[in-house]
């Protein structure tokens, strides 16, 4: 779907093409008077994510976003971190069952991993980083964790990923069983987006 520009507004471009993320970007940075368009719509390739920590992939996609807009870009890179499969699967966590990716297959994988297990918890893990420009000497940096137990079975239908399995212990529910705007107040990447854009606000763009 593609949201018409809005020439009026400052533009940030976003190194995702995920509608969840498009729109909960959205809401938060509209404070701001910021549009935030997913790359995609402007004719930007997903780009590798090589490194082995979070903050990297999200600088590496933020920058590449930037360098072939020109316009400041918003990248995020988020994982599932398990205490005792040694923080598994982090960076890797989109494709932890392997290729093509699969959040049915990746569950099952985390399941089967944490089998017999008594310590089950676990947390997500969010860092954003916003590049003004491609070469920015001082991006903006944010994180945010949301800790969490991983169930047995799944439960819920909402969410992505693992929330089905992903028991957060205020609410006795899933991730998938709560609404998203629930989720955007505990979650990660609602928490890192809330950092990032008070930071902004010192700043400006
Ligand atoms: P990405 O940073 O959006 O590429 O997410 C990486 C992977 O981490 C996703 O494919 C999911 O497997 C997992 N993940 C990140 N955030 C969440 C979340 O909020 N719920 C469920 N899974 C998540």
């Amino acid at each position: 779907m593609t949201s018409p520009l809005d020439t009026n507004r400052k533009i940030i471009v976003l190194a995702s093409n995920n509608a969840g993320k498009v729109k909960e970007f959205n809401r938060l940075f509209a404070a701001l008077d910021i549009q935030i368009v997913p790359q995609g719509e402007l004719g930007v390739a997903e780009c590798e994510e090589p490194h082995h920590t979070f903050i990297e992939n999200a600088l590496e996609k933020a920058r590449h976003a930037s360098r072939i807009t020109g316009l400041p870009a918003l990248a995020d890179d988020s994982g599932l971190c398990v205490h005792a499969l040694g923080g598994a699967p982090g960076v890797y966590s989109a494709r932890f069952a392997g290729e093509p990716k699969s959040d049915a297959r990746n569950n099952q994988k985390l399941v089967e991993s944490l089998a017999g297990q008594t310590d089950r918890s676990a947390y997500y893990y969010a860092a954003l980083v916003l590049v003004r420009h491609a070469d920015d000497p001082q991006p903006l940096i944010s994180d945010g964790i949301c800790r969490g137990e991983i169930l047995e079975t799944s439960h819920g239908e909402g969410g992505f990923g693992y929330d089905p399995l992903f028991l957060l212990p205020q609410f006795g529910k899933t991730a998938a069983e709560i609404s998203a705007e629930e989720k955007s107040q505990i979650s990660h990447r609602g928490k890192a987006l809330r950092e990032l854009i008070a930071k902004l606000q010192e700043t400006g763009l």
